[in-house]
């Protein structure tokens, strides 16, 4: 799945979510957040982000890590 990390924090441009076929990312309070169930793998949204926000969550950068569980668990609260 993909991850949207911290540069998306306050952010949220929104480019990606017109890109993502399956329609998994989602608006929250200050970022937006990838479905890791509904994602395909297509990588469209990760080059359109104008802030670099979005990786694959294998090639998170090393402080970023807790994105993936960050992304995730939005989608076990809400
Ligand atoms: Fe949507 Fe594809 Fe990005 Fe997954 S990789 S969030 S399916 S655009």
């Amino acid at each position: 799945t993909y991850v949207i990390a911290q540069p998306c924090i306050d952010v949220k441009d929104r480019a990606c979510v017109a890109e993502c076929p399956v329609d998994c990312i989602y608006e929250g309070g200050r970022t937006l957040y990838i479905n890791p169930v509904e994602c395909v793998d297509c990588r469209a949204c990760e080059p359109v982000c104008p802030v670099e926000a979005i990786f694959h969550e294998d090639d998170l950068p090393q402080g970023w890590a807790r994105y993936k569980d960050v992304n995730a668990e939005y989608f076990e609260s809400v």
